[in-house]
């Protein structure tokens, strides 16, 4: 056995808190030695720390339970794979090969899809600023567009003009489902009357129809009810729709939101109760379809689901690079990656595992980052036994927003590995170097 560095005994408070806020007793340690068969330090050693890691296999699974929750209960479903909760390309090109077109919300993300070589017919443009000259290539191309405002709905009027053709449009609409504080922030109000106003007006323009019906309720909805509400609604107004305009919706949307097995700071039951299952989202969805649907067709349903595919297969692996000893005693660790690539540790709770068993007395832990920032706290009271410089620390489920969202504020941003079903990792994004970050830069 290796001999043990001396450390000053301390005495600790203990926390009767603790046990019910990890739902372990304080003694456990979580470990993970692997993922998907590849060792947490080898992985570290070859592609560097931290680094986010993907699995493949988990992504094809989360997919797969979802999409067939959906299909064995619906003829018609198409996922579109939301680009802002994981833009990786290789990340997108796994959605796209099950199955998946594109659902973007930039410019950007939009120009990042045709790259992957998807076609506009196959990309989904949501989102409240589409600049007008990339609103115009998305229309020439093809493209889903999902209109927003009615500034975007005059830019639509005027392209259609310019181009002389009738564009076929789909609406976003927001509308109380019973789910508060509501998301009124993006497309039209059902229930004040802007989105059936804004429809009147694309039809009396005679240069837009409406082919398509759109909401994204929230993110990580922890009802499935609220499916139902917002189904029940996109159907009522389907249905008027289509009778006061003469016209065929061809396909609804129910956007994202779904959640993810993450623990949400603040709420101590196990996620496993908390979440709603696929079968439990796809049911609310596709009976009020059924119930409500009053045309010769069923509509296409579209879904655009983000984190519900992709939280679970990733994990930020970071090292110790240190401890101090605060005054009042508490034990602070210091690792390589904090706040600037966790940015969803400000809702959530990550599971935290070392990479092996270590000897010692679990003590209460802080855990920060690398930034010169007071608020660089992955962990503010985390149990743990006393970790050397090097462990190798993996914190999951991070796949959804937390590459995307990650900063280049201090530090470069890191790498990412996708480990792929044969259980092979390979690199698909290098750190960042100067270089990189200076690009563009006079
Ligand atoms: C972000 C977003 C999604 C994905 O949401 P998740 O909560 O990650 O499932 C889907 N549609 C739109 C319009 C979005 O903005």
């Amino acid at each position: 056995m290796e001999k043990l560095a001396y450390e000053k005994p301390t005495i600790n408070k203990i926390d009767f808190a603790m046990a019910s806020k990890y739902g372990s007793p304080i003694h456990t340690q979580k470990i993970r030695t692997e993922i998907d068969g590849v060792s947490v330090n080898e992985l570290t050693e070859k592609f560097g720390s931290p680094i986010f890691v993907f699995s493949e296999r988990k992504m094809e699974e989360l997919y797969n339970n979802l999409y067939s929750a959906f299909s064995s209960r619906y003829p018609d479903v198409q996922f579109g794979w939301s680009y802002k909760t994981n833009y990786l390309n290789e990340i997108c090109k796994v959605f796209h090969r099950l199955g998946s077109c594109a659902e973007v919300v930039s410019e950007f993300e939009y120009q990042k899809a045709r790259a992957l070589g998807i076609e506009g017919k196959d990309i989904i443009f949501n989102g409240p600023y589409k600049p007008y000259e990339d609103l115009k290539i998305a229309v020439q191309e093809g493209a889903k567009i999902h209109v927003d405002n009615l500034f975007e709905l005059d830019d639509l009027e005027k392209i259609a003009t310019e181009l002389d053709i009738v564009i076929p449009l789909a609406i976003r609409i927001n509308m109380d489902i019973g789910v508060y504080p509501q998301w009124s922030r993006f497309g039209f109000n059902y229930e004040n009357g802007d989105a059936y106003e804004a429809i009147e007006r694309m039809y009396k323009s005679k240069k837009m129809k409406l082919v398509g019906i759109h909401s994204h309720i929230g993110t990580f909805m922890l009802d499935a009810n609220a499916y139902r509400n917002a189904t029940t609604i996109i159907m009522q107004l389907k249905e008027q729709v289509e009778r006061d305009f003469n016209s065929e919706i061809a396909y609804i949307d129910l956007g994202g939101g779904f959640a993810s097995k993450s623990n949400l700071k603040g709420i101590y039951q196990s996620t496993d109760v908390i979440i709603p299952t696929p079968d439990d989202y796809a049911e609310a969805i596709t009976n009020v379809i059924y119930d409500l649907n009053k045309s010769e067709n069923l509509p296409k349903l579209y879904l655009e689901t983000g984190r519900a595919l992709i939280d679970e297969a990733g994990y930020l692996l970071t090292s110790v690079h240190g401890y101090k000893r605060f005054p009042d005693g508490k034990k602070g660790y210091i690792l390589d990656a904090g706040v600037n690539l966790l940015y969803t540790s400000t809702w959530y709770n990550f599971n935290i595992e070392t990479d092996k068993h270590y000897e010692g007395e679990n003590e209460p832990s802080l855990l920060n980052g690398p930034l010169c920032m007071n608020i660089d706290i992955i962990e503010e009271n985390i149990s743990l036994p006393p970790l050397h410089r090097g462990t190798v620390l993996s914190i999951s489920p991070v796949g959804a927003y937390n590459y995307t969202q990650a900063m280049q504020f201090i530090r470069y941003k890191p790498a990412a590995v996708l480990i792929d079903k044969e259980g092979k990792a390979r690199c698909i994004k290098e750190v960042d170097d100067l270089a990189t970050v200076n690009y563009k830069e006079l």
